[in-house]
């Protein structure tokens, strides 16, 4: 069996890493023409789904090698005003594990170079008379696979072509997604697990990123990261654009300090996929962003995503091609209910949308 996965995100990279390990022939094609062609260093929480993939996909060194650069979300969550003047508590974490996305990434590229294709961005398939499918790129090339797998994140072509009518909303709640270097004064600021400071206009989390060993004194592979605080700041606007500086002028100085000293940020706006019905299993079959996007108020789509890698990688091991159908009947059942859930919590975090 020969599995094409597209798209290099941490879905489509644990399940390449869970079927080498057993021997099936993979080939990931990712559009972006390198490993760090874009900015993709915010912070993730890990969940036992999600840790639980990763122990069972990767060879133990690198499940390791995930364990030792990952960090500890411990402590309180205090809300406050824009003042920070606490008004409740989102309730003490115990034993919460953090990743940084980039640094997992590179993690799950380890091994992979001889199955990996960068610069190919997948545009269609075509299903052939003999059961196996071709997906072609822009680059004019193409391949032919027993399985096609959609880890295209959320703006998949492969969805597009196998579910043209599956629908992704945009909620109008647009983030900025920024990192500011953990300096003594910014962890007093989030001593304990995040602090979410819920202004007029505009909601700003807080998460430390502290790694428990630095990658890159792990292992020559992994970018040199230095600890950070990961911030987002959400604005109900549906504005194509937000002015941090303007929307906060008159917050608490620390927290204008933590945008101001910004060493990166990225605009995103938060879209949810619409459930899908039930579709007839065939050798095109998706995983991740690419059918369950959501918001990130539940913490959840990454670890949806290695949770589908985790289960497709078994029902392919286990029946072969025979096993989508079951993959995905159970995966649109947690998938989307965890779409659901992360969008009944999008207003604790965001209460100027109502
Ligand atoms: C601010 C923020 C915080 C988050 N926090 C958490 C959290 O705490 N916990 C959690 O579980 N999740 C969290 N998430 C969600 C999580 O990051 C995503 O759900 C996860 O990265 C999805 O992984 P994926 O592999 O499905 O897709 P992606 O990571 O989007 O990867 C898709 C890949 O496919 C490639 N690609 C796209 N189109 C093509 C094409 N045509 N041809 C070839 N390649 C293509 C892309 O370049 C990309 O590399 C957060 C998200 C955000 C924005």
């Amino acid at each position: 069996m020969h599995v094409v996965i597209i798209g290099s995100g941490i879905g489509g990279l644990c399940l390449a890493q869970g079927l080498r390990s057993a021997g099936v022939a993979v080939t990931v094609c990712e559009r972006d023409a390198a490993v760090d062609d874009r900015y993709q260093g915010y912070r993730i929480g890990l969940n036992q789904h999600g840790l639980q993939a990763l122990a069972d996909c990767l060879p133990p060194r690198l499940y390791e090698l995930v364990e030792s650069t990952c960090g500890d979300q411990i402590g309180t969550r205090p809300v406050t005003d824009e003042q920070l003047r606490q008004t409740s508590d989102l309730g003490w974490v115990a034993g919460g594990t953090v990743a940084d996305r980039r640094v997992l990434r590179h993690v799950l590229l380890t091994g992979l170079d001889a199955d990996l294709r960068f610069g190919k961005q997948f545009t269609r398939y075509e299903e052939l008379p003999d059961g196996t499918v071709r997906a072609e790129f822009a680059d004019g090339t193409s391949t032919v696979a027993d399985v096609l797998v959609g880890a295209d994140g959320i703006g998949s072509a492969v969805r597009r072509q196998l579910l043209p009518h599956a629908v992704i909303t945009d909620t109008g709640v647009r983030c900025l997604l920024g990192r500011t270097e953990l300096t003594d004064r910014f962890a007093r600021l989030v001593p304990g697990a995040g602090k979410v400071a819920i202004g007029p206009n505009a909601t700003l989390m807080l998460g430390k990123m502290a790694f428990r060993r630095r990658p890159d004194q792990l292992a020559a592979q992994l970018p040199a990261t230095a600890d950070y605080l990961r911030w987002v700041l959400m604005v109900p606007s549906g504005q194509p654009t937000i002015d941090a500086a303007t929307l906060t002028a008159d917050w608490h100085p620390e927290l204008r300090a933590v945008i101001a000293e910004q060493t990166t940020s990225s605009l995103i706006s938060i879209r949810s996929a619409e459930p899908v019905p039930a579709w007839r299993p065939g050798p095109v079959t998706l995983l991740g962003d690419a059918i369950h996007t959501m918001s990130p108020s539940g913490g959840s789509g990454g670890n949806t995503a290695l949770r589908d890698a985790n289960l497709l990688r078994r029902k392919l091991i286990d029946s072969g091609r025979a096993g989508i159908g079951d993959y995905e009947a159970h995966m649109r059942e947690y998938g989307f209910a965890a779409v659901a859930a992360s969008l009944a919590a999008l207003p604790t975090f965001v209460p100027q949308l109502t």
